[in-house]
Protein backbone atom coordinates (compact mmCIF):
# COMPACT_ATOMS: atom_id res chain seq x y z
CA UNK A 1 0.00 0.00 0.00
CA UNK A 2 0.83 3.47 -0.59
CA UNK A 3 2.38 5.31 2.76
CA UNK A 4 3.30 8.90 1.65
CA UNK A 5 4.36 11.83 4.74
CA UNK A 6 4.19 15.20 5.07
CA UNK A 7 7.17 16.09 7.67
CA UNK A 8 6.50 20.38 8.53
CA UNK A 9 9.40 21.80 11.11
CA UNK A 10 7.14 24.16 13.46
CA UNK A 11 9.77 27.48 12.74
CA UNK A 12 8.71 30.36 11.63
CA UNK A 13 5.33 31.02 9.35
CA UNK A 14 3.95 28.29 7.18
CA UNK A 15 5.02 28.94 3.12
CA UNK A 16 2.88 27.99 0.30
CA UNK A 17 6.10 25.67 -0.50
CA UNK A 18 4.84 23.74 2.24
CA UNK A 19 0.92 23.62 1.26
CA UNK A 20 1.94 22.60 -2.44
CA UNK A 21 4.13 19.69 -0.58
CA UNK A 22 1.55 18.58 1.73
CA UNK A 23 -1.02 18.73 -1.08
CA UNK A 24 0.80 17.02 -3.41
CA UNK A 25 1.27 14.06 -1.15
CA UNK A 26 -2.84 14.13 -0.18
CA UNK A 27 -4.12 13.80 -3.68
CA UNK A 28 -0.92 11.44 -4.40
CA UNK A 29 -2.18 9.09 -1.12
CA UNK A 30 -6.03 9.84 -1.60
CA UNK A 31 -5.36 9.08 -5.71
CA UNK A 32 -4.08 5.71 -4.55
CA UNK A 33 -6.32 5.14 -1.77
CA UNK A 34 -3.19 5.09 0.85
CA UNK A 35 -2.23 7.05 3.69
CA UNK A 36 -0.67 10.12 4.60
CA UNK A 37 0.92 10.72 7.95
CA UNK A 38 1.72 13.97 9.53
CA UNK A 39 5.33 13.73 11.46
CA UNK A 40 6.04 17.18 12.95
CA UNK A 41 10.14 17.71 12.91
CA UNK A 42 10.59 19.36 16.02
CA UNK A 43 14.39 18.66 17.04
CA UNK A 44 15.55 21.97 16.27
CA UNK A 45 14.48 22.94 19.69
CA UNK A 46 16.14 26.41 19.13
CA UNK A 47 13.78 27.48 15.99
CA UNK A 48 10.84 25.57 17.17
CA UNK A 49 8.11 27.90 18.43
CA UNK A 50 4.85 26.84 19.70
CA UNK A 51 3.35 29.72 17.62
CA UNK A 52 4.57 27.83 14.52
CA UNK A 53 3.35 24.48 15.76
CA UNK A 54 -0.40 26.32 16.40
CA UNK A 55 -0.33 27.96 12.86
CA UNK A 56 0.82 24.74 11.28
CA UNK A 57 -2.49 23.02 12.78
CA UNK A 58 -4.51 25.81 11.84
CA UNK A 59 -3.24 26.23 8.90
CA UNK A 60 -3.84 22.47 8.02
CA UNK A 61 -7.59 22.98 9.82
CA UNK A 62 -8.79 25.71 7.21
CA UNK A 63 -7.48 23.82 4.60
CA UNK A 64 -9.50 20.84 5.02
CA UNK A 65 -6.52 18.55 3.69
CA UNK A 66 -6.76 15.13 5.83
CA UNK A 67 -4.45 12.86 7.00
CA UNK A 68 -4.37 9.05 8.60
CA UNK A 69 -2.01 9.10 11.13
CA UNK A 70 -0.34 12.26 13.07
CA UNK A 71 0.09 13.77 16.43
CA UNK A 72 -3.60 14.59 16.68
CA UNK A 73 -4.98 11.47 15.51
CA UNK A 74 -2.45 8.73 16.48
CA UNK A 75 -1.55 5.64 14.73
CA UNK A 76 0.33 2.44 15.15
CA UNK A 77 3.68 4.96 15.21
CA UNK A 78 3.39 6.88 17.40
CA UNK A 79 4.03 9.05 18.94
CA UNK A 80 4.78 11.13 15.83
CA UNK A 81 6.56 14.39 17.11
CA UNK A 82 10.17 13.56 17.07
CA UNK A 83 10.85 15.36 19.85
CA UNK A 84 8.84 12.32 21.87
CA UNK A 85 10.84 10.12 19.89
CA UNK A 86 14.56 10.41 21.41
CA UNK A 87 14.75 6.28 22.60
CA UNK A 88 14.09 5.36 19.26
CA UNK A 89 16.87 7.93 17.47
CA UNK A 90 19.04 6.62 20.18
CA UNK A 91 18.26 2.51 19.45
CA UNK A 92 18.86 3.39 15.55
CA UNK A 93 22.29 5.65 16.34
CA UNK A 94 23.89 2.18 18.32
CA UNK A 95 22.72 -0.07 15.89
CA UNK A 96 23.99 1.70 12.93
CA UNK A 97 27.21 2.23 15.29
CA UNK A 98 27.38 -1.70 16.11
CA UNK A 99 26.91 -2.61 12.21
CA UNK A 100 30.06 -0.76 11.84
CA UNK A 101 28.39 2.42 9.65
CA UNK A 102 29.15 5.33 11.61
CA UNK A 103 32.44 6.45 13.12
CA UNK A 104 32.83 9.41 15.88
CA UNK A 105 34.90 12.41 14.40
CA UNK A 106 37.00 14.35 16.69
CA UNK A 107 37.75 17.02 14.35
CA UNK A 108 36.78 20.85 14.49
CA UNK A 109 35.37 22.89 11.57
CA UNK A 110 38.57 24.83 11.51
CA UNK A 111 41.12 21.71 11.26
CA UNK A 112 38.95 20.41 8.21
CA UNK A 113 39.09 23.91 6.59
CA UNK A 114 42.95 23.97 7.06
CA UNK A 115 43.57 20.56 5.57
CA UNK A 116 41.49 21.37 3.00
CA UNK A 117 43.29 24.37 2.30
CA UNK A 118 46.42 23.02 2.94
CA UNK A 119 45.61 19.87 -0.20
CA UNK A 120 44.41 22.61 -2.57
CA UNK A 121 40.93 20.72 -2.85
CA UNK A 122 37.85 21.77 -3.38
CA UNK A 123 35.87 19.46 -2.22
CA UNK A 124 33.81 20.71 0.40
CA UNK A 125 32.98 19.20 3.72
CA UNK A 126 34.22 16.70 5.29
CA UNK A 127 36.94 14.71 4.56
CA UNK A 128 37.13 11.12 6.27
CA UNK A 129 39.91 12.19 8.48
CA UNK A 130 38.28 10.39 11.32
CA UNK A 131 37.26 7.40 9.53
CA UNK A 132 40.23 5.12 10.54
CA UNK A 133 41.89 6.78 13.55
CA UNK A 134 43.96 4.40 15.44
CA UNK A 135 43.62 3.41 19.41
CA UNK A 136 46.17 5.93 20.16
CA UNK A 137 44.99 8.45 18.53
CA UNK A 138 41.31 8.27 19.50
CA UNK A 139 42.51 7.55 23.35
CA UNK A 140 44.57 11.26 22.55
CA UNK A 141 41.01 13.21 21.52
CA UNK A 142 39.30 11.99 24.54
CA UNK A 143 42.18 13.06 27.00
CA UNK A 144 42.05 16.59 24.98
CA UNK A 145 38.46 16.45 26.35
CA UNK A 146 37.14 16.55 22.71
CA UNK A 147 33.36 15.53 22.38
CA UNK A 148 32.81 13.24 19.01
CA UNK A 149 30.16 13.79 16.46
CA UNK A 150 28.67 10.32 14.95
CA UNK A 151 29.13 10.29 11.35
CA UNK A 152 27.73 7.87 8.65
CA UNK A 153 30.27 5.76 6.05
CA UNK A 154 29.16 6.86 2.47
CA UNK A 155 29.69 3.76 0.62
CA UNK A 156 31.94 5.14 -2.52
CA UNK A 157 30.66 5.23 -6.37
CA UNK A 158 27.54 6.02 -7.85
CA UNK A 159 24.37 7.06 -6.19
CA UNK A 160 21.78 6.78 -8.45
CA UNK A 161 17.74 6.79 -7.81
CA UNK A 162 14.65 6.85 -10.35
CA UNK A 163 13.01 10.04 -9.19
CA UNK A 164 9.32 10.01 -10.55
CA UNK A 165 9.31 13.56 -11.64
CA UNK A 166 12.88 13.92 -12.90
CA UNK A 167 13.64 10.95 -14.14
CA UNK A 168 17.38 8.77 -13.16
CA UNK A 169 19.51 11.13 -11.08
CA UNK A 170 22.98 10.04 -10.03
CA UNK A 171 25.14 11.21 -8.19
CA UNK A 172 28.98 10.86 -7.17
CA UNK A 173 29.73 9.59 -3.15
CA UNK A 174 32.96 11.88 -4.16
CA UNK A 175 30.71 15.12 -3.79
CA UNK A 176 28.72 13.60 -0.75
CA UNK A 177 30.46 13.73 2.17
CA UNK A 178 30.15 11.66 5.33
CA UNK A 179 27.24 13.39 7.12
CA UNK A 180 26.84 13.94 10.88
CA UNK A 181 24.36 11.78 12.43
CA UNK A 182 24.27 13.15 15.81
CA UNK A 183 25.58 16.22 17.66
CA UNK A 184 28.75 15.84 20.14
CA UNK A 185 25.93 15.84 23.11
CA UNK A 186 24.48 12.95 21.09
CA UNK A 187 21.28 14.80 20.32
CA UNK A 188 20.10 13.15 16.58
CA UNK A 189 20.34 15.34 13.67
CA UNK A 190 17.62 15.59 10.93
CA UNK A 191 20.40 13.99 8.69
CA UNK A 192 19.25 10.75 10.75
CA UNK A 193 16.00 11.42 12.44
CA UNK A 194 13.97 11.59 9.26
CA UNK A 195 15.13 8.78 7.18
CA UNK A 196 14.99 6.72 10.78
CA UNK A 197 11.51 7.80 11.12
CA UNK A 198 9.93 7.01 7.48
CA UNK A 199 11.99 3.46 7.55
CA UNK A 200 10.00 3.31 10.75
CA UNK A 201 6.74 4.47 9.11
CA UNK A 202 7.34 2.40 6.21
CA UNK A 203 6.71 5.00 4.03
CA UNK A 204 7.00 3.52 0.70
CA UNK A 205 7.44 7.32 -1.31
CA UNK A 206 8.56 10.76 -0.59
CA UNK A 207 7.45 13.57 -2.13
CA UNK A 208 9.16 16.74 -1.45
CA UNK A 209 10.83 19.81 -2.69
CA UNK A 210 13.79 20.11 -5.02
CA UNK A 211 15.58 22.01 -2.31
CA UNK A 212 15.87 18.71 -0.47
CA UNK A 213 16.95 16.87 -3.99
CA UNK A 214 21.02 17.31 -2.34
CA UNK A 215 19.57 15.34 0.78
CA UNK A 216 19.00 12.44 -0.99
CA UNK A 217 22.30 10.95 -2.11
CA UNK A 218 23.05 10.57 1.31
CA UNK A 219 19.42 8.84 2.70
CA UNK A 220 19.79 6.57 0.05
CA UNK A 221 22.94 4.67 1.23
CA UNK A 222 21.61 5.38 5.02
CA UNK A 223 17.98 3.62 4.44
CA UNK A 224 20.53 0.28 3.18
CA UNK A 225 22.59 1.04 6.35
CA UNK A 226 19.45 0.67 8.52
CA UNK A 227 17.93 -2.15 6.68
CA UNK A 228 21.04 -3.91 7.26
CA UNK A 229 20.42 -3.46 10.47
CA UNK A 230 16.72 -3.98 11.38
CA UNK A 231 15.20 -0.68 10.42
CA UNK A 232 13.25 -0.65 7.57
CA UNK A 233 12.89 -2.27 3.93
CA UNK A 234 15.45 0.14 2.18
CA UNK A 235 15.19 3.27 0.17
CA UNK A 236 11.44 4.55 -0.80
CA UNK A 237 10.68 5.99 -4.14
CA UNK A 238 11.37 10.17 -4.52
CA UNK A 239 9.77 12.12 -6.30
CA UNK A 240 11.13 16.12 -5.70
CA UNK A 241 8.62 18.66 -7.07
CA UNK A 242 9.67 21.80 -8.84
CA UNK A 243 10.99 24.94 -7.09
CA UNK A 244 8.72 27.84 -6.67
CA UNK A 245 9.59 30.71 -8.32
CA UNK A 246 8.83 34.59 -6.87
CA UNK A 247 9.10 37.59 -7.71
CA UNK A 248 12.49 38.44 -10.53
CA UNK A 249 12.39 35.12 -11.27
CA UNK A 250 13.70 34.18 -7.80
CA UNK A 251 13.15 31.06 -5.23
CA UNK A 252 10.10 32.00 -3.43
CA UNK A 253 11.55 32.98 -0.25
CA UNK A 254 10.27 33.66 3.18
CA UNK A 255 10.75 37.16 2.58
CA UNK A 256 7.77 37.42 0.25
CA UNK A 257 4.62 38.27 1.51
CA UNK A 258 2.55 36.08 -0.90
CA UNK A 259 4.81 33.01 0.93
CA UNK A 260 3.17 32.85 3.23
CA UNK A 261 0.33 30.75 3.92
CA UNK A 262 -1.91 32.09 6.65
CA UNK A 263 -2.01 35.25 4.66
CA UNK A 264 -4.37 34.01 1.93
CA UNK A 265 -6.67 32.89 4.84
CA UNK A 266 -6.27 36.64 6.37
CA UNK A 267 -7.12 37.84 3.00
CA UNK A 268 -10.76 35.86 2.28
CA UNK A 269 -9.28 33.38 0.20
CA UNK A 270 -11.64 30.22 -0.01
CA UNK A 271 -9.47 27.32 1.21
CA UNK A 272 -10.32 24.99 -2.35
CA UNK A 273 -9.11 28.32 -4.25
CA UNK A 274 -5.97 28.67 -2.67
CA UNK A 275 -4.90 24.75 -3.47
CA UNK A 276 -6.64 25.00 -6.82
CA UNK A 277 -3.96 27.52 -7.34
CA UNK A 278 -1.04 25.89 -5.26
CA UNK A 279 -2.13 22.83 -7.39
CA UNK A 280 -0.89 24.74 -10.91
CA UNK A 281 2.46 24.81 -9.86
CA UNK A 282 4.32 22.15 -11.40
CA UNK A 283 1.17 20.39 -12.32
CA UNK A 284 -2.01 20.17 -14.89
CA UNK A 285 -5.42 18.61 -14.59
CA UNK A 286 -5.71 19.69 -18.53
CA UNK A 287 -3.49 21.33 -20.76
CA UNK A 288 -6.36 24.14 -20.85
CA UNK A 289 -8.46 23.84 -17.91
CA UNK A 290 -6.89 25.86 -14.71
CA UNK A 291 -10.34 25.37 -12.36
CA UNK A 292 -10.85 22.18 -10.61
CA UNK A 293 -11.94 20.42 -7.73
CA UNK A 294 -9.94 18.62 -4.90
CA UNK A 295 -11.79 15.71 -5.98
CA UNK A 296 -11.21 16.64 -9.18
CA UNK A 297 -7.49 16.39 -8.73
CA UNK A 298 -7.25 13.30 -6.93
CA UNK A 299 -9.38 11.61 -9.09
CA UNK A 300 -6.85 12.75 -11.75
CA UNK A 301 -3.33 13.39 -9.77
CA UNK A 302 -0.89 11.32 -11.37
CA UNK A 303 2.91 12.03 -10.36
CA UNK A 304 4.39 11.30 -13.36
CA UNK A 305 2.70 14.21 -15.11
CA UNK A 306 4.40 16.80 -12.22
CA UNK A 307 6.93 19.24 -14.41
CA UNK A 308 10.29 19.33 -13.45
CA UNK A 309 11.03 22.49 -14.50
CA UNK A 310 10.10 25.66 -11.89
CA UNK A 311 7.09 26.83 -11.39
CA UNK A 312 6.19 30.79 -11.53
CA UNK A 313 4.58 32.22 -8.83
CA UNK A 314 1.34 34.45 -10.19
CA UNK A 315 -0.68 36.23 -7.91
CA UNK A 316 -2.96 37.69 -10.52
CA UNK A 317 -3.70 33.94 -11.51
CA UNK A 318 -4.09 33.08 -7.80
CA UNK A 319 -6.90 35.43 -7.39
CA UNK A 320 -8.68 34.77 -10.96
CA UNK A 321 -8.79 30.92 -9.48
CA UNK A 322 -10.08 31.82 -6.23
CA UNK A 323 -12.62 34.22 -7.84
CA UNK A 324 -13.61 30.96 -9.93
CA UNK A 325 -14.03 29.42 -6.52
CA UNK A 326 -16.13 31.91 -5.19
CA UNK A 327 -18.55 31.90 -8.49
CA UNK A 328 -19.13 27.92 -7.76
CA UNK A 329 -20.99 29.06 -4.48
CA UNK A 330 -24.24 29.43 -3.57
CA UNK A 331 -24.87 32.64 -1.84
CA UNK A 332 -25.78 31.09 1.46
CA UNK A 333 -22.80 29.58 1.35
CA UNK A 334 -20.56 32.94 1.03
CA UNK A 335 -22.75 34.06 3.53
CA UNK A 336 -21.67 31.47 5.45
CA UNK A 337 -18.23 31.85 4.85
CA UNK A 338 -17.83 35.39 5.18
CA UNK A 339 -19.37 35.97 8.23
CA UNK A 340 -16.41 35.49 10.73
CA UNK A 341 -15.11 38.17 8.46
CA UNK A 342 -18.22 40.38 8.80
CA UNK A 343 -18.37 40.11 12.37
CA UNK A 344 -14.16 41.08 13.07
CA UNK A 345 -14.65 43.88 10.76
CA UNK A 346 -17.48 44.82 12.96
CA UNK A 347 -20.38 44.98 10.32
CA UNK A 348 -22.48 42.80 11.56
CA UNK A 349 -22.65 42.50 15.64
CA UNK A 350 -21.23 38.98 17.09
CA UNK A 351 -23.57 36.96 17.68
CA UNK A 352 -25.32 38.28 14.66
CA UNK A 353 -28.62 39.79 15.64
CA UNK A 354 -31.94 38.81 14.14
CA UNK A 355 -31.68 42.55 12.06
CA UNK A 356 -28.47 42.00 11.10
CA UNK A 357 -29.00 38.59 9.87
CA UNK A 358 -32.15 40.14 7.62
CA UNK A 359 -30.33 42.65 5.81
CA UNK A 360 -27.41 39.87 5.23
CA UNK A 361 -29.76 37.77 3.44
CA UNK A 362 -30.95 40.58 1.54
CA UNK A 363 -27.79 42.37 0.87
CA UNK A 364 -25.45 39.21 0.21
CA UNK A 365 -27.37 38.56 -3.47
CA UNK A 366 -26.68 42.06 -4.41
CA UNK A 367 -22.51 41.17 -3.93
CA UNK A 368 -22.43 37.72 -3.93
CA UNK A 369 -21.70 37.67 -7.70
CA UNK A 370 -19.14 40.92 -7.62
CA UNK A 371 -16.63 39.47 -4.62
CA UNK A 372 -13.20 37.70 -5.67
CA UNK A 373 -12.39 37.19 -2.05
CA UNK A 374 -14.40 36.85 1.34
CA UNK A 375 -12.82 40.00 2.98
CA UNK A 376 -14.19 42.10 -0.38
CA UNK A 377 -18.04 41.58 1.39
CA UNK A 378 -16.85 43.62 4.15
CA UNK A 379 -15.80 46.58 1.72
CA UNK A 380 -19.17 46.06 -0.33
CA UNK A 381 -21.38 45.74 2.61
CA UNK A 382 -20.02 47.79 5.11
CA UNK A 383 -22.08 50.92 4.53
CA UNK A 384 -25.51 49.23 4.65
CA UNK A 385 -24.59 48.23 8.46
CA UNK A 386 -22.91 51.33 9.65
CA UNK A 387 -25.06 53.04 12.19
CA UNK A 388 -25.43 56.77 10.37
CA UNK A 389 -22.45 58.74 12.60
CA UNK A 390 -20.21 56.31 11.89
CA UNK A 391 -20.32 56.51 7.83
CA UNK A 392 -17.99 57.62 6.25
CA UNK A 393 -16.72 58.43 2.38
CA UNK A 394 -13.93 57.15 0.88
CA UNK A 395 -12.02 60.73 0.04
CA UNK A 396 -10.40 60.29 -2.62
CA UNK A 397 -13.71 58.96 -4.24
CA UNK A 398 -15.28 62.20 -2.73
CA UNK A 399 -12.73 64.08 -4.25
CA UNK A 400 -12.61 62.81 -7.51
CA UNK A 401 -16.69 62.69 -8.20
CA UNK A 402 -18.04 65.36 -6.11
CA UNK A 403 -15.59 67.49 -5.16
CA UNK A 404 -13.96 68.08 -8.92
CA UNK A 405 -15.60 70.47 -11.35
CA UNK A 406 -16.32 73.09 -9.00
CA UNK A 407 -18.55 70.28 -7.08
CA UNK A 408 -20.45 69.52 -10.36
CA UNK A 409 -21.28 66.28 -8.31
CA UNK A 410 -23.34 67.53 -5.36
CA UNK A 411 -25.44 69.31 -8.14
CA UNK A 412 -26.47 65.51 -9.76
CA UNK A 413 -26.59 64.38 -5.55
CA UNK A 414 -28.75 67.36 -4.89
CA UNK A 415 -31.22 66.60 -7.77
CA UNK A 416 -31.17 63.02 -6.96
CA UNK A 417 -32.29 63.53 -3.43
CA UNK A 418 -35.02 66.08 -4.98
CA UNK A 419 -36.25 63.37 -6.55
CA UNK A 420 -36.44 60.34 -4.48
CA UNK A 421 -37.86 62.95 -1.87
CA UNK A 422 -41.16 62.97 -2.65
CA UNK A 423 -41.36 59.41 -3.61
CA UNK A 424 -44.41 57.56 -2.91
CA UNK A 425 -42.96 53.52 -2.70
CA UNK A 426 -39.41 53.00 -1.38
CA UNK A 427 -38.66 50.48 -4.15
CA UNK A 428 -35.53 49.61 -6.26
CA UNK A 429 -38.08 50.00 -9.30
CA UNK A 430 -39.23 53.28 -8.43
CA UNK A 431 -36.16 54.85 -7.42
CA UNK A 432 -34.65 53.76 -10.48
CA UNK A 433 -37.47 55.08 -12.64
CA UNK A 434 -37.13 58.11 -10.36
CA UNK A 435 -33.55 58.77 -10.81
CA UNK A 436 -33.43 58.12 -14.54
CA UNK A 437 -35.93 60.63 -15.57
CA UNK A 438 -34.62 63.12 -12.75
CA UNK A 439 -30.50 62.86 -13.72
CA UNK A 440 -30.90 61.16 -17.38
CA UNK A 441 -33.50 62.53 -19.23
CA UNK A 442 -34.34 65.39 -17.79
CA UNK A 443 -30.56 66.93 -17.23
CA UNK A 444 -29.59 64.97 -20.10
CA UNK A 445 -26.71 63.26 -18.39
CA UNK A 446 -24.22 59.79 -19.14
CA UNK A 447 -25.31 57.13 -16.61
CA UNK A 448 -22.27 57.22 -15.26
CA UNK A 449 -21.74 61.25 -14.55
CA UNK A 450 -25.42 60.72 -13.20
CA UNK A 451 -24.98 57.95 -10.59
CA UNK A 452 -21.26 58.03 -10.24
CA UNK A 453 -21.59 60.93 -7.18
CA UNK A 454 -25.13 59.34 -5.68
CA UNK A 455 -23.00 55.93 -5.35
CA UNK A 456 -20.06 57.47 -3.75
CA UNK A 457 -23.05 59.87 -1.80
CA UNK A 458 -25.02 57.09 -0.91
CA UNK A 459 -22.63 54.19 0.12
CA UNK A 460 -19.36 56.19 0.54
CA UNK A 461 -17.17 54.41 -2.40
CA UNK A 462 -17.33 54.29 -6.01
CA UNK A 463 -17.35 50.72 -5.85
CA UNK A 464 -20.48 48.96 -4.32
CA UNK A 465 -23.49 46.98 -5.11
CA UNK A 466 -26.03 47.91 -7.30
CA UNK A 467 -27.23 51.52 -6.68
CA UNK A 468 -31.17 51.37 -6.39
CA UNK A 469 -31.03 48.32 -4.67
CA UNK A 470 -28.64 49.40 -2.09
CA UNK A 471 -30.84 52.51 -1.93
CA UNK A 472 -34.16 50.48 -1.25
CA UNK A 473 -32.25 48.33 1.32
CA UNK A 474 -30.99 51.45 3.16
CA UNK A 475 -34.40 52.41 3.26
CA UNK A 476 -36.15 56.05 3.10
CA UNK A 477 -34.78 57.74 5.88
CA UNK A 478 -31.13 56.54 5.87
CA UNK A 479 -31.08 57.01 1.93
CA UNK A 480 -32.24 60.20 2.03
CA UNK A 481 -29.79 61.59 4.44
CA UNK A 482 -27.24 59.88 2.89
CA UNK A 483 -28.11 62.15 -0.27
CA UNK A 484 -28.34 65.24 1.97
CA UNK A 485 -25.18 64.79 4.03
CA UNK A 486 -23.15 64.52 0.56
CA UNK A 487 -24.14 68.16 0.30
CA UNK A 488 -23.06 69.81 3.38
N1 LIG B 1 11.22 18.76 8.04
C1 LIG B 1 11.83 18.85 6.76
C2 LIG B 1 11.57 20.23 6.20
O1 LIG B 1 10.60 20.85 6.58
C3 LIG B 1 11.23 17.78 5.85
C4 LIG B 1 12.12 17.32 4.80
C5 LIG B 1 11.56 16.15 3.99
O2 LIG B 1 10.46 16.25 3.43
O3 LIG B 1 12.23 15.12 3.93
O4 LIG B 1 12.34 20.73 5.39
Amino acid sequence: PVRVRFPPSPTGSPHVGLVRSLLFNWAFARHHGGQLVLRVEDTDVARNTQESYDGLFDLFGWLGLDWDEGPDVGGPHAPYRQSERGEIYRDALARLAEGGHTYRCYCTTDEVAARRQASGSKDMGYDRFCRELSDEQVAAFEAEGRAPVVRFKMPDGEIAFDDLVRGRVSFHSDHVPDPALARANGDPLYTLVNPVDDALMEITHVLRGEDLLSSTPRQVPLFEALQQVGIGTGPPIYGHLPYVMGQGNKKLSKRDPEAHALAYRDQGYLPEGLLNYLALLGWAIAPDRDVFTMAEMVEAFDIADVNPNPARFDLKKADAINAAHMRLLSTEEITHRALPFLKAAGVVSDPVSDADAQLLELAMPLVAERINKLTEAVDMLGFLFVDEADFTRDPADVEKLLDADDGAGRDVVRAAHDALAGLETWSTDAIQTALQTALVEERGLKPRVAFGPVRVAVTGRRVSPPLFESLELLGRERGLARLAGALA
